[in-house]
């Protein structure tokens, strides 16, 4: 299964590596984050068999991976 993501800075296409997502046009390393969709907190990762929900500390809501909005944040300069 591929996942494409678009590389917030040029388009290309990221590619996921270990900790991190690295663009194959530009070059530029990314880090995911992940917030709330009505707050917009960083939420908080959870991990229970084997299925990764999150956690919103502002709203006190667990959030589905459907309902959260993801971010990239660049890690080099
Ligand atoms: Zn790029
Ligand atoms: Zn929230």
């Amino acid at each position: 299964m591929t996942i494409e993501v678009a590389c917030p800075e040029c388009d290309g296409q990221l590619q996921h590596e270990h900790d991190h997502w690295l663009c194959g046009a530009c070059h530029h390393k990314f880090s995911q984050r992940v917030h709330c969709d009505k707050c917009d907190a960083e939420l908080e990762k959870l991990k229970a068999c084997g299925a990764v929900d999150y956690f919103c500390n502002s709203c006190n809501e667990l959030k589905s991976k459907r309902a959260v909005i993801r971010r990239f944040e660049r890690l080099d300069s």
